[in-house]
C-alpha cells in the first residue's frame, strides 16, 4: 500500500476525496479543495501518513499555528489530545507533521 502513503484522504461533507500531496501544486489544490468543503459548515477528517486530523472552519483567523506560529487562516486542524490547532500548510507539508503534537517534555 506504499503508493497511497503520500495521498490525502478527506472525509466529510459529500463523501470521501482522495488526492496526492507530493508536489507544492498538489498541496495547493488540496488546500483549496478543503477550504471549499469545510466552508459548507462541515467538519472534515483528513488522513495523511497514518494520522487523522479534524479540520474545522475558523471564524477568527488570527490564532497561531502551534507548529509554525503563522496565523491559521480559515482552517483549523487538530488531532485528539492536541492543545492547539495546526495550519493546513503544516499538515500537508511532507514529513513536517512528524513533529506536530510530538513534543515530549
Ligand atoms: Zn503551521
Amino acid at each position: 500500500m506504499s503508493e497511497t502513503s503520500n495521498s490525502v484522504h478527506v472525509q466529510g461533507g459529500s463523501g470521501t476525496f482522495v488526492a496526492p500531496a507530493q508536489s507544492p501544486y498538489d498541496r495547493q489544490i488540496l488546500r483549496e479543495h478543503v477550504e471549499r468543503r469545510v466552508g459548507h459548515g462541515a467538519t472534515l477528517t483528513l488522513g495523511l501518513h497514518g494520522r487523522q486530523w479534524v479540520i474545522t472552519r475558523l471564524c477568527v483567523a488570527d490564532s497561531p499555528c502551534v507548529s509554525c506560529t503563522q496565523p491559521l487562516g480559515r482552517l483549523s486542524c487538530s488531532r485528539g489530545g492536541d492543545v492547539g490547532a495546526t495550519c493546513i500548510d503544516c499538515v500537508l507539508r511532507p514529513g513536517g507533521n512528524d513533529t506536530i503534537g510530538g513534543v515530549h517534555e
